[in-house]
């Protein structure tokens, strides 16, 4: 694997990862910056912001109707979130393999989500981290949060 110093090479691709407000709360937002930067991503963006209703509602517009979804929004705006773009080669699988599973109590060992988290008053929301799904959604994403 070849190491680029200064810039990633043409098939990099980029994410929106959020440290939501759990792990912002808990002072997290180090520890979660440095195990995706310590992967080999490389940072592009980044940025504290308490969201709105509306940039959430744009977020999660593919969660709109399920029963998780206005506790999640809720919970999103209780605040300040941490907004990174990072690149590399297939960042986009390789920061949901690092984040784990939904579930934080479940998440394996090993993964931020694993790692770090449990659930909280049976509270799955409260999992650290979100990361884009697909190049459609990151692209998507990163405009809604970096516009
Ligand atoms: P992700 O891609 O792993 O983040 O999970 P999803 O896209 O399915 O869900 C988005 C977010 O909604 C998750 O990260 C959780 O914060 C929250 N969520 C998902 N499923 C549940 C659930 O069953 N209950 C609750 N309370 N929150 C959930
Ligand atoms: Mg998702």
């Amino acid at each position: 694997q070849e190491i680029a110093i200064g810039g990633e090479n043409v098939s990099a691709e980029r994410t929106l990862i959020l440290v939501k407000p759990d792990g912002v709360a808990r002072g997290l937002s180090g520890t979660i910056l440095a195990r995706v930067e310590a992967k080999g991503y490389s940072l592009v963006d980044l940025k504290l912001v308490h969201a709105t209703r509306e940039i959430l509602e744009a977020h999660y517009a593919g969660h709109v109707g399920k029963p998780f979804y206005e506790p999640l929004v809720e919970f999103m705006l209780s605040g300040p979130v941490l907004a990174a773009v990072f690149e590399g080669e297939r960042v986009i699988e390789g920061f949901r393999s690092l984040a784990g599973s939904t579930e934080p109590t479940t998440a394996a060992p090993g993964t931020i989500r694993g790692d770090l988290g449990r659930d909280w008053g049976l509270k799955v929301q409260q999992n650290l981290v979100h990361g884009s799904d697909s190049p459609e959604s990151a692209e998507k994403e990163i405009s809604i949060w970096f516009s």
